[in-house]
């Protein structure tokens, strides 16, 4: 059966407004939400669902987590921003706690994730430098095919998704891409000696939730180490508990030379990204050389702690890996004949859609819109399954009869 897609006339209001002046750089589900508590969301005509994406992993907290709330509404009261011309009374403090819950010596506070990664690259160049002595602007940086980082022209410069690319060029150099997952490449790789840095999500996000195998991210940072390379981690989706450990390098006891965090580092609130690293890199940026007007502003500081201390508190890594577990379980269960892969780790899971039909994914995702459920897929056939991390077993019960329903009625 064809998926209903019921739309109301106040849904298609909110819709035709934005089309009609928004420019048209997305092509969202079309439901339009109006507020959101926890697990959920409720759309303009009150409806309720169950938010599978959670703002692309910035809300791992739930929405509106009542503490993270509590302290944005007392610091907008109090300070928002004095930019780094001056100094504020929240920046020592957020600094203080962030490098010591992550364990490094600085952090470089920044606002999306996007400039969190030019951040990581700028301090790999310079680093290159500076440190290893490679010669002045031959720089070079590994990165993965189907990799995600984000928009900017620098970044989309490594990117390998045509439709990132497209009629944007030229592009910056001192990129060079190899396959993901695969250790003999980056070894290959690695033989050139100008190389700085090789950055890499520990798991592909927006690739469809690609896992590496056991082992890749241990090997790779050892290589790394061997060859007096940086090792960046771009945690900015898969960190913050998010797949069962606090940073998805944790699984494999790999601590990142220099480490992107972005996204839930704020539940959800405002932009707010950090790049952390030790003196040797970090304080190859001398005044002047890098920054930003809002990063390290009071308010984001004094957001960014309660959100991570929030994460800790309530054992948000914990539940993560539970209740991801069962999820899998549950869903490779359903032994569904379109299911053609389950993955994922802890909380961060997609399905991939094996059906003629190449809109399946899309038309599937607005029968589980209808039956109260929101997900979006990626590259045409693959859904990601990414709930706030406070979901509760009662929930993911109910959220896996909500998918079975809608597969069946799909
Ligand atoms: N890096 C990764 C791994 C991401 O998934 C994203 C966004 O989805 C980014 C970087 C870019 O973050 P932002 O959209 O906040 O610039």
């Amino acid at each position: 059966m064809q998926a209903t897609n019921m739309i109301s006339s106040l849904t298609q209001h909110f819709l035709e407004k934005e089309a009609l002046y928004g420019a048209h750089n997305y092509h969202p589900l079309p439901v339009v939400l109006t507020r959101g508590r926890g697990v959920f969301v409720w759309d303009v005509d009150d409806r309720r669902y169950y938010d599978f994406l959670s703002g692309y992993s910035a809300v791992n907290q739930g929405h509106c987590h009542p503490r993270i709330i509590e302290t944005f509404i007392e610091q907008a009261q109090k300070l928002t921003l004095t930019s780094r011309a001056f100094h504020n009374d929240a920046l020592g403090e957020y600094a203080e706690f962030i490098t010591k819950f992550f364990g490094y010596d600085k952090v470089l506070p920044m606002n999306t994730g996007v400039e969190a990664v030019e951040t990581g690259i700028k301090l790999a160049r310079r680093w290159g430098y500076e440190v290893k002595g490679v010669p002045q602007n031959k720089a070079k940086i590994i990165t993965c095919e189907h990799n995600f980082h984000g928009r900017t022209l620098s970044v989309i410069s490594f990117s390998s998704d045509d439709s990132s690319r497209k009629d944007f060029g030229p592009f910056t150099p001192g990129f060079e891409l190899i396959p993901y997952n695969d250790i003999a490449a980056l070894q290959l790789a690695l033989l050139d000696t100008d190389v700085v840095a090789f950055l890499v999500e520990p798991i592909q996000g927006e690739a469809g939730v690609i896992v590496p195998d056991e082992g890749y991210l241990s090997k790779a940072a050892a290589i790394c180490k061997e060859a007096n390379v940086l090792f960046i981690a771009d945690e900015i989706q898969t960190g913050l508990a998010r797949t069962g450990k606090m940073l998805a390098c944790d699984h494999e006891n790999v601590r990142p030379d220099i480490l992107l965090l972005g996204k839930a580092l704020s539940g959800g609130t405002m932009p707010v990204s950090a790049v952390l690293a030790d003196d040797e890199i970090m304080l190859t940026i001398k005044p002047g050389d890098h920054g930003s007007t809002y990063g390290g502003n009071p308010l984001a500081c004094k957001v960014a702690i309660t959100a991570l201390q929030v994460l800790a508190d309530e054992q948000m890594a914990e539940n993560s890996a539970i209740e991801g577990e069962y999820f899998r379980q549950e869903l490779l269960a359903l032994n569904h004949e379109h299911i053609s892969v389950v993955r994922g780790k802890g909380l961060f899971n997609a399905i991939v859609i094996d059906h003629p039909n190449k809109d399946a994914a899309w038309d599937i995702c607005l029968e589980m819109k209808d039956n109260g459920l929101i997900a979006k897929p990626t590259h045409g056939d693959r859904i990601r399954f990414a709930p706030p991390l406070i979901i509760t077993r009662t929930q993911t019960d109910e959220c896996i009869y909500i998918i079975r329903k809608s597969l069946e009625n799909f």
